[in-house]
């Protein structure tokens, strides 16, 4: 036992993996056995471990600058090249970007800017915010009540009503369609939804509809064809921000550039980074908004004085110097044609287990992916298809393979971005021994 309170983790399990060391895509237990991180840690270690330019680079800025705050309008080299190679990179128009420290507290901001900012142009009851069920959009007491998972809500009196959060369905065909619903239906039937949600709730009350363009804590669902443009259609109608939280969908993961590229999302409003903007070599995020967001706030500024909205290490100088020597690495290296490359071929691979007489589903883009289990499966071994799940990502780790078991009964891949298709195959092979197993 440590002292160690586990985040997302059921407190009554003991078992404990000791992670000594990385290189690579591999990492190491305490008894030198390696594992191919098949996870990329949490979604975010796209250059793998042990990347001697990022290091080089946090030593030097370290020695520079070890700290320097952005508040009153201070900042420094670092900070200021990130937001431009950034804003030069999104699709957002204009943008603006506000630094942050998670995932989490990016989209708590976004939050944030939204009041902000439809109190300044008149609006001040534009303020709810459409999620989606089986969204992950975080886990303070604000991005947690946008996020849709039950472990996530119950228990915390989540979410808090003030924030106004309104759900709308997710766009799983497998799991949402109808007896004898097309894919074509299921998008319309599901759209409508949206519409009528918004229409019974009044559009002048709702500011934004946030989506992950493709799920990753909920089963890496991917929506089908036609979805988004729909989606866009409809708040299109009715003047609501579409805000994609890219976490995991950013930079490089889907085969493209942006999650929103792969998924034909044009010009999202706003937009959430982390993880992958700094391969996780140190915790930071980026807040994206259009730039005639960002006018009119400075309007608001005129007449409220101070935007009293900052963390201690919003834009904190060796987390941007980190992430803008991986923007370069990323550009340099054709790091995200590469992935799109190896993306394909994991999914191509990845498509023999559909046969599998565990397997439900298999789905995913580029370099994510997810593995469901089949229910008859659990019933035929007198278990639950949780508790399969579970074993199933045990045995990947037995064999050397870290997978992890997510919400929809699935076990989601997302290795490192530098991944080969030779390691592909290691990967592969030992999740289909690992399922032989069950
Ligand atoms: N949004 C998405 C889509 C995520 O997947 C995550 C984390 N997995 C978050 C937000 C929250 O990020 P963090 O854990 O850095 O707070």
């Amino acid at each position: 036992m440590t002292n160690i309170i586990y985040p997302t983790t059921n407190l009554l399990h003991t078992e404990q993996m000791v992670v000594s060391h990385g290189e690579g895509i591999y990492v190491y237990d305490k008894a030198g056995k390696q594992y191919l991180e098949g996870m990329a840690g949490l979604w975010c270690t796209s250059l793998g471990y042990g990347n001697k330019e990022l290091i080089e680079t946090s030593t030097q800025q370290m020695e520079k600058l070890t700290f320097s705050h952005m508040f009153g309008g201070k900042t420094h080299q670092p900070g200021m090249d990130l937001a431009d190679k950034l804003a030069e990179m999104v699709p957002v128009t204009d943008a603006k970007i506000f630094f942050g420290n998670s995932g989490s507290d990016a989209n708590d901001t976004h939050i944030k800017l939204l009041r902000y900012y439809f109190n300044a142009i008149g609006q001040p009851q534009k303020q709810k915010i459409i999620t989606r069920e089986r969204a992950y959009h975080g886990v303070t007491v604000a991005a947690g009540s946008l996020t849709s998972l039950p472990a996530n809500l119950q228990h915390f009196d989540a979410p808090l009503d003030a924030l106004g959060i309104l759900r709308t369905d997710h766009p799983h065909y497998f799991s949402g369609h109808l007896p004898g619903e097309s894919e074509a239906e299921f998008v319309t039937r599901i759209t409508d939804n949206l519409e009528q949600l918004i229409i019974r709730e009044g559009a002048d009350t709702i500011a934004a509809f946030i989506a992950e363009p493709i799920t990753g804590a909920s089963g890496v669902i991917v929506p089908p064809e036609g979805y988004y443009q729909k989606v866009q259609e409809v708040l299109n109608r009715h003047g609501i921000l579409f805000w994609t939280d890219e976490v995991i969908t950013g930079f490089g993961r889907t085969g493209n550039d942006f999650g929103c590229t792969t998924m034909g999302i044009e010009k999202p409003d706003m937009m959430t980074f982390a993880k992958q903007l700094s391969s996780a070599y140190f915790p930071i995020s980026a807040s994206v908004i259009r730039g005639d967001i960002y006018e009119a706030m400075r309007e608001q500024s005129n007449n409220v004085g101070v935007f009293g909205h900052g963390y201690t290490y919003s834009g904190h100088p060796v987390g941007c110097a980190i992430a803008l020597k991986t923007m370069e690495i990323y550009q340099r290296d054709n790091i995200f044609s590469q992935a799109a490359d190896t993306g394909a071929y994991l999914q191509q691979k990845l498509a023999t287990l559909r046969q599998h007489p565990m397997v439900a589903e298999v789905r995913g883009k580029g370099l994510i992916a997810a593995v469901e289990l089949c229910a008859d499966a659990a019933a035929s071994k007198n278990t639950k298809l949780g508790e399969l799940t579970n074993i199933a990502a045990a045995n990947c780790q037995a064999n050397g393979l870290i997978l992890r078991p997510v919400a929809g009964n699935s076990i989601a891949i997302c290795p490192p971005l530098i991944i080969t298709t030779a390691q592909i195959d290691e990967l592969v092979d030992k999740l289909t021994l690992s399922l032989n197993q069950l």
